[in-house]
């Protein structure tokens, strides 16, 4: 990939100036993040990391990343309701992984009880990176997509502001003029405001389902602010004040202290250490709701890696997008290699390779928010553990992506400035709404791209692992 700014990387004095006006400038923008002393007060906040300079991505991968996005948010809507499909595919899973077992007792029990919600709101993040084949020619390859709480869609709305100021103190007006407009925040917004509209009670609210800890509360704001802008009151939550004051009246209507909720946004409740006890019992007094919850939790389902896996099997997407072989064709396209680690021979014979060259692949388990992917070595050894007990089966194997690295800085509060050789994740925001079987929304609604230096495998922003970026098209 070319390097745009290889004439400037290394000049000193200036990079030293455009860091400090970058700096400022993310703080008039409202790059912001709350301090790790001070998680949960505003009274003193910080930038959340980005780069100082914007990234190259090449325009065709760009370009395919958006054209795909519809295609996904059909494909993991379609998951979301095949019942059959998720039992199917998460059985072994759920033998061994009490987390996703947990959920999915839940998933089984709306569905006994039979589903009171009727409109139905996904807002999604499709990951890619640019594998860098051997001759050279990147492609867009899949991460993972995911189905709750995909983050950083209202601060990476203010990135794109900063990087044209950047550019333009570099001496760099024209390039900064290419840089993309950019407001994923706008477009959840409008995803959630449409759920409300058709949930159907002008006087009812949307409600954030948020963590304990509110370090990322400004990205959350930024959405938050377009609903208010169109006048629907929100929100803010945990699940302990659900277990506290929410209830369901006859109807299974959703009530908080009272106020009728019309839709719940999850910010929260995608790992383990999110629940104890009480939380599960809010989460099932949610999922029981009629309440349009953004994701349900068979959409939850829908994002695991063990059902990203099974996607990519000969003849599942077909099967779960009937009469859509174009977009089935574009999917597959965005896909790298997924093993499964079931017992058996399959399992066995992929164990063998990876544990023979760990360097291809990555180990997975059934975790979201970063952090807990292992690499090479480690990877070895686990497998090696593992290889023949039932536990394998809560990972999954993937051909590891190899992006080609670029040098940039990367900006954090108390860090010194010094050049990184850096790789980049592009993430594309996906919205859809549907009424019972009809979609009536359905749309790409933004980017978002994460840089981080290539000594890092693993971990997102929120992790402190990667930074945000702003992509500059090659
Ligand atoms: P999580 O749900 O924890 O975010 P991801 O699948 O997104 O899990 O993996 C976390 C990070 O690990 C990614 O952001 C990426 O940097 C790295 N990673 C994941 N899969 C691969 C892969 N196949 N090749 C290279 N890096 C990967
Ligand atoms: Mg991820």
């Amino acid at each position: 990939m070319a390097a745009p700014w290889a004439d400037v990387l290394r000049n000193e004095p200036a990079i030293q100036e455009a860091a400090s006006v970058a700096v400022d400038a993310a703080l008039l923008e409202g790059v912001l993040m709350r301090t790790a002393g001070e998680p949960n007060a505003s009274d003193v906040v910080n930038y959340a990391p980005f780069t100082l300079l914007p990234s190259a991505v090449p325009s065709a991968l760009f370009e395919q990343a958006y054209a795909v996005q519809q295609d996904f948010n059909l494909l993991v809507d379609a998951i979301s309701q095949n019942k059959e499909f998720l039992e199917h595919t998460l059985a072994s899973t759920i033998k061994v992984d009490d987390f996703t077992a947990r959920l999915f007792r839940i998933h089984m029990q709306v569905m006994e009880e039979g589903l009171a919600q009727s409109v139905f709101l996904g807002i999604n993040r499709s990951d890619y990176m640019f594998d860098c084949g051997v001759d050279g020619t990147p492609a867009l390859k899949q991460i993972e997509i995911n189905t709750i709480a995909a983050s950083f869609g209202g601060l990476t709305s203010r990135t794109a502001a900063v990087h044209g100021r950047v550019l333009k103190v570099l001496g760099k007006s024209k390039e900064a003029s290419h840089l993309l407009p950019n407001n994923p925040s706008k477009g959840l917004a409008l995803g959630i405001a449409k759920a409300w509209e058709l949930y159907g009670s002008q006087s009812a609210v949307v409600m954030f389902l948020v963590e304990e800890i509110q370090r990322n509360i400004f990205d959350q704001r930024c959405v938050e602010n377009e609903l208010w802008n169109r006048n629907i009151r929100v929100i803010r939550k945990r699940f302990r004040d659900v277990f506290e004051k929410g209830s369901l009246d006859d109807a299974k209507r959703l009530y908080m202290d009272g106020q009728e909720v019309a839709v719940v946004y999850y910010r929260e409740g995608y790992v383990p250490t999110n629940y104890d006890q009480q939380n599960w019992e809010a989460r099932l007094l949610l999922e029981r709701s009629r309440a349009v919850k953004c994701p349900d939790i068979a959409t939850q389902l829908a994002g695991t890696k063990k059902v990203q896996q099974e996607l990519s099997r000969p003849g599942t997407l077909e099967r779960l997008l009937p009469g859509r072989a174009e977009a089935v064709a574009r999917i597959r396209a965005t896909f790298a290699g997924l093993y499964s680690l079931d017992m058996g021979e399959e399992g066995d014979k992929i164990a063998a390779t990876a544990i023979a060259d760990p360097d291809r692949f990555v180990l997975k388990p059934q975790r979201e928010g970063g952090g807990n992917n292992l690499y090479g070595e480690e990877l070895r050894q686990v497998l090696e553990k593992i290889r023949d007990s039932p536990e394998r089966t809560s990972y999954i194997l993937m051909d590891k992506i190899k992006p080609q690295p670029a040098m940039n800085y990367l900006l954090r509060a108390h860090s010194p400035l010094q050049v990184s050789e850096c790789i980049s994740e592009l993430g594309i925001f996906g919205v859809y709404v549907r009424q019972g079987k009809e979609m009536v929304m359905n749309e790409a609604a933004g980017h978002l791209l994460r840089t981080k230096a290539i000594e890092h495998a693993d971990g997102g922003v929120a992790a402190g692992v990667a930074v945000l970026d702003t992509p500059y098209l090659v």
